[in-house]
């Protein structure tokens, strides 16, 4: 087959017998790529933030400056570090995700009240510019609790910083289809059809300056898709471009609990 690689070897034993191996290393190839890959994307992300503020160091270190300048300069320290606390801890979640091989423990997580709580902090982040509104069941899944909150803490907050101010999202948690299912809903700036098939590989983008802009560590779907591989879900994205966007978590009916009250 021409797109896959075929290592092949010939052992001899018994002195006449001799038997052919092959081995199917494809995958590990690709999984290899894909390694070296996000090590490279990350310390590139890494390094920008990094930059700034060894300039700005220094130049504080060899310049006078009056006190207007070094607030403003210390301000932009700040975010940066941030900017970098952000992507350690999206790189730090992924990789443990991803090498945990059991499945998640099967506790009851009350989805409810979490996002009730996640919605309040998505107004927050929001600063009045964006009307949120919330819908939701009393229906509980099986799964743990704190992968479940950061997977949905990324769709909420990609929703708000790719809606422009005075936008709508919608939050709603429900049966459809025999699944319990999590939609956010925005009228964002929307995505181009040929990007939606990528939207979960680390660090891809549609636009890297806005992204920037945004807070975004790139991450945040590639996390989403982590999660609900262990929680049997799975992600729909239906958008269109400047017309907004609908992201869907999608849980199987044997991924809910049953209430016990
Ligand atoms: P980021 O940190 O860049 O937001 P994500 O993995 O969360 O990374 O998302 C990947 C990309 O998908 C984003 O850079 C953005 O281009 C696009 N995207 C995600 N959510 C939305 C949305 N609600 N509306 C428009 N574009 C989105």
């Amino acid at each position: 087959h021409h797109d896959r690689k075929i290592l092949v070897q010939l052992i001899s034993f018994e002195s006449r017998r001799q038997i052919l191996v092959t081995h199917d290393v494809t995958q590990s190839e690709k999984t290899d790529t894909m390694r070296r890959d996000f090590i490279a994307n990350a310390s590139h992300e890494l390094r920008t933030p990094l930059t700034v503020i060894n300039g700005f160091l220094e130049h504080a270190l060899n310049s006078e400056m009056g006190e207007e300048t070094r607030q403003r300069q210390l301000k932009l320290m700040a975010e940066q570090g941030q900017r970098m606390q952000r992507l350690v801890a999206d790189m730090l979640t992924l990789t443990r995700l991803e090498s945990l091989v059991q499945p998640p423990s099967s506790d009851t997580v009350r989805i409810k009240p979490l996002l009730n709580r996640l919605v309040e902090e998505a107004r927050a982040l929001s600063a009045g510019k964006h009307s949120i509104s919330l819908q939701a069941q009393e229906i509980d899944l099986k799964g743990n609790h704190d992968e479940l909150e950061s997977a949905f803490a990324n769709l909420l907050s990609n929703a708000v910083r790719y809606t422009p101010d005075g936008g709508h999202i919608a939050v709603s948690w429900a049966m459809e289809n025999d699944c319990a299912t999590l939609s956010v809903i925005d009228d964002g700036i929307g995505i181009a059809a040929e990007h939606l098939d990528r939207l979960t590989e680390r660090f891809y983008r549609v636009d890297k300056t806005r992204s920037r802009s945004t807070q975004g560590t790139g991450l945040g779907l590639a996390i989403v898709k982590h999660v609900l591989l262990r929680h049997r879900g799975r992600l729909q994205i239906t958008s269109e471009y400047a017309k907004g966007s609908c992201f869907k978590m999608i849980f199987q009916r044997a991924q809910l609990a049953l209430r016990q009250d």
